[in-house]
Parts: structure tokens; C-alpha cells; sequence
């Protein structure tokens, strides 16, 4: 048996034919198929408007600083999530406030949350973490008791709902990733929605050196550039054509999973709270004990693991943002391992994989 892989992305022949239009037009830049491609986005999520950013974590920084977020502020992040989401919070000047999350879901939790609150606090970011929703019913709810804008953090989310209802759509503004390792890709990429007119106007001039048109040189504020190229958009819109099948794979993929681990109690399986669909980011699962011996030991035969999202409260660069009661990200971080989880993946490697993982636990 080959290495195998944590994650492969997910394109070929189509997306590589797709970007040729590009050189027969002679127009790579951000042009008509980043249109297209936003317009698609902003249907599948069910938005009004959306932009375009680099990445996921300058989408985050761009809705942020539509959202007016600055200095002397402060906005509520989990501490269980990629760094970004509170690396986005310190680029606008703002300080990320880390809360613990739910053993069970993952996600924000809330009675954690209202303990943090302070006159400072101008904000909230859910992260939808693992390709699950976070509850947007509470979380929408408690940020309109206390006050507080919603930037929702769903790179890890393209196709998932709550209750329905795109992730993303629910808060002032939301944020997607089209990062190699996302649900789609277009090697690096973002995207930020909103429906309110207003904060879309914001980001489109913040986005484009602070002025709505290119070609024009008067620029009425001070902005950047956040512009995507016609290249990715082609791929971009390719990736979402495959989008249901892609789901499909994921989903066949945990249930094989699912299947092939049920009866080892060792292993607990993460699974989307009630009110959410799945389609995983990575295959996530918990272990009552050994997670570093069972991980050395996958490396042993060839599989690729990752370990969960180390909790931000104890990241090297945040120790200005230490704090004690993040017990449970700190948990997941001890307990968590990813397995390996692709479109392309084999039903004999994902077999091959829980075989392995099945000998340890009978060996320990
Ligand atoms: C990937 C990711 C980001 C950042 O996106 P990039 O495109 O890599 O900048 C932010 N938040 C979460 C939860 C992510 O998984």
C-alpha cells in the first residue's frame, strides 16, 4: 500500500480546460468570470451580494473592516478554529476575545461567550467548524440581546445549512475559503457576502483602492487591493459544477468511516449537531486514550494524520491573550485526530485505514 494522503484536491482535466478560455481572450484578470463565479456563489449561498477577496483570511479582514471593526474593539472568537480567524481580528487593530467551545459540537459556546462580554465587545465570529453549522438560531439571538455585529467564519462550510439556511448567510457578513484543502478550490481565494447594500459598498471600495471603478484615478477613500484573476474564477466555476458530486464523495466517505469503526468504542466519530447537514472537511474522530501512540502508529503503515486545531489560547504567538477556561478546546486539541479524507480517496485505503486503527486498539 502507497502513503496515504491526509488530503488531495480535487481538480482536473475539467478545471485545466476551463482557464484556456482565459488565454484565448487575453483577459486574466478579474473580469467577466469572477462575475459569473460571484454571481453563482452568491445563489448557492442564498445572498444578495458578495466580493471577492485573496483568501479566506483577507475575506475575513475585509467583512471585518466593512463592519467598521477597529481598534479598541473587541470580537468574540472560538478557540477552537484555524488561527485566521483570529489573526483577521488583530489585522483590523481589534483584539480576538477566545471562548471555549462545546465538547460535543465543537462550536462557540455561548453561555462561555456571555461571560466575556464587555463594553468593548462589538462583535462575534461562529466558525463552522469541520464542514458542520454552528447554531445560528442562539447565536443570531444572542448577539441581538447584547448588541453585537455577526462575521461568520465558513471557509470550512461551502454547502452546509442550518436548518436549511446557508452558513454564511445569517450574519452581517460571511466568509468563505477556496483554499487547495476547501470544499472547492481555486488554489488561494475568498469570498465575503453580505445583504446589506451598505457594507457591500464598503468592501467593493475597500477592495479597489478605495474607489468603485478601475481605470479611474480619483479614489475617494483609502483602500487595498483584494483582486482575484479570471483564472481562478474558471476553475472557480468548474469546482462548483462538481459541487454535488464532490458532497456526495465526502458524505460516502465519513459513512464508510462510520461503518468501518463502529464497533471499536475506542473511537468516537464527530457528528453535526441536529439542525446541520455534513459534509466533512476532514473525517475528525476522538479517542478515549493513546491519540500520539495511535498517531505514530498510522505513520507506521503509511497513513498521513493531522491532529485537531491547537486551542489559540495556548498559541506561542498569542500568550497576551492567555486565559484558563478553554478546557474543552484543550481537550479536542489531546484527543482529536484527522484521518485521511479526499473526493478521490479508495473504499481499500479507508478500509485499510480503520484495519490499522482497529489492530492498535486491540493491541492497547
Ligand atoms: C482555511 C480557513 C481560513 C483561512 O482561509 P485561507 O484561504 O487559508 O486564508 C479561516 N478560517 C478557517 C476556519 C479556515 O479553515
Amino acid at each position: 500500500m502507497k502513503e496515504i494522503k491526509q488530503f488531495k484536491p480535487f481538480i482536473g482535466l475539467e478545471e485545466y480546460e476551463s482557464i484556456k478560455q482565459c488565454f484565448e481572450t487575453n483577459w486574466i484578470t478579474e473580469g467577466k468570470l469572477a462575475e459569473q463565479f460571484s454571481k453563482e456563489l452568491c445563489d448557492l449561498i442564498g445572498c444578495k451580494y458578495g466580493v471577492f477577496a485573496n483568501n479566506g483570511t483577507l475575506s475575513l479582514y475585509l467583512g471585518l473592516k466593512a463592519l467598521g471593526i477597529g481598534p479598541g474593539d473587541e470580537v468574540l472568537v472560538p478557540d477552537f478554529t484555524f488561527i485566521a480567524s483570529a489573526n483577521s481580528v488583530i489585522m483590523t487593530g481589534a483584539i480576538p476575545i477566545l471562548v471555549d467551545v462545546d465538547p460535543d459540537t465543537y462550536h462557540i459556546d455561548l453561555e462561555k461567550a456571555k461571560t466575556k462580554l464587555t463594553k468593548k465587545t462589538k462583535a462575534m465570529m461562529p466558525v463552522h467548524i469541520y464542514g458542520t453549522a454552528a447554531n445560528m438560531d442562539e447565536i443570531m439571538a444572542f448577539a441581538k440581546d447584547n448588541n453585537l455585529l455577526v462575521i461568520e467564519d465558513a471557509a470550512q462550510a461551502i454547502g452546509v445549512k442550518w436548518n436549511g439556511k446557508h452558513c454564511g448567510s445569517f450574519g452581517d457578513v460571511g466568509s468563505f475559503s477556496f483554499f487547495a484543502d476547501k470544499t472547492i478550490t481555486t488554489g488561494e481565494g475568498g469570498f465575503v457576502c453580505t445583504d446589506n447594500y451598505e457594507i457591500y459598498q464598503k468592501m467593493l471600495f475597500l477592495r479597489n483602492q478605495g474607489r468603485i471603478n478601475r481605470g479611474s484615478f480619483i479614489h475617494p477613500q483609502v483602500g487595498y487591493n483584494f483582486r482575484i484573476t479570471d483564472i481562478q474564477a474558471a476553475i472557480g466555476l468548474t469546482q462548483i459544477k462538481k459541487l454535488p458530486d464532490i458532497i456526495n464523495k465526502k458524505q460516502k466517505i465519513l459513512s464508510r468511516y462510520c461503518e468501518k469503526l463502529q464497533h471499536n468504542e475506542r473511537v468516537k466519530i464527530f457528528k453535526p449537531p441536529k439542525n446541520s447537514n455534513h459534509i466533512p472537511f476532514r473525517v475528525a474522530i476522538t479517542l478515549d486514550q493513546n491519540k500520539d501512540q495511535l498517531m505514530d502508529f498510522l505513520k507506521e503503515n503509511k497513513v498521513e494524520t493531522r491532529t485537531f486545531f491547537y486551542p489559540l489560547h495556548k498559541q506561542p504567538c498569542f500568550s497576551c491573550l492567555e486565559n484558563n477556561d478553554c478546557k474543552n478546546s484543550i481537550d479536542l486539541y489531546e484527543t482529536g485526530v484527522c484521518l485521511p479524507s479526499y473526493p478521490t480517496i479508495l473504499q481499500e485505503e479507508i478500509d485499510y485505514v480503520c484495519e490499522v486503527i482497529n489492530n492498535f486498539y486491540e493491541k492497547h
